[in-house]
């Protein structure tokens, strides 16, 4: 599948990766193996995302499209998640979408019922879309809220805690025995 940009990139006869660059996006290299004296550029990198838009549409992307990864995850390439954008769009949306991470939203902290203000890009994990408890004014109040939340663990007692009693009461018999 892959060997097919070569079709595309017909100056090329090799194919290395595709490998995660240290910014964590996917790319492969062409390579031209047999050099003419020539020619100069031996190689040329290109994204992964990229190479497999244009293998799917058999075609080079213009110089104004752009592969866009709609969950904003740009390590997953799977086909669904790419879609092609004209450079003008893809920069607003993406203007778009930084702007709505950015804004400002007012909470209730569970553990104190104080009102607060935070970015929606500070939330950790976006507690809010998760449903999680949270977020909270402050770690305070986060881990008053997490011990809270153990001690009523403990109290109904975990699958764990249930099993170990039976070994608690037989090594106490088993001090007693040895008396
Ligand atoms: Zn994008
Ligand atoms: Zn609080």
């Amino acid at each position: 599948m892959l060997e097919f940009i070569l079709s595309l990139y017909p100056n090329f006869d090799k194919i290395y990766g595709p490998y995660q660059s240290g910014d964590g996006r996917w790319r492969i290299v062409l390579y031209k193996t047999k050099i003419s004296k020539n020619s100069n550029s031996k190689k040329r990198t290109i994204s992964y995302p990229k190479a497999l838009m244009e293998i799917k549409l058999k075609r080079r992307l213009d110089k104004n499209e752009e592969v866009h990864h709609k969950d904003e995850d740009y390590t997953n390439n799977d086909e669904h998640n790419l879609e092609i954008l004209t450079g003008t769009k893809h920069r607003k949306l993406h203007i778009k979408k930084d702007a709505f991470h950015r804004q400002i939203k007012t909470y209730c902290c569970p553990t104190c019922n104080k009102l607060f203000q935070k970015r929606l890009h500070q939330i950790r994990n976006n507690q809010e879309s998760k449903k999680k408890k949270g977020p909270f004014c402050s770690r305070q109040c986060a881990g008053i809220y997490g011990q809270k939340q153990q001690k009523t663990f403990r109290k109904s007692g975990t699958p764990n805690q249930r099993r170990s009693r039976p070994f608690k009461k037989l090594a106490v018999r088993l001090h007693q025995m040895r008396k």
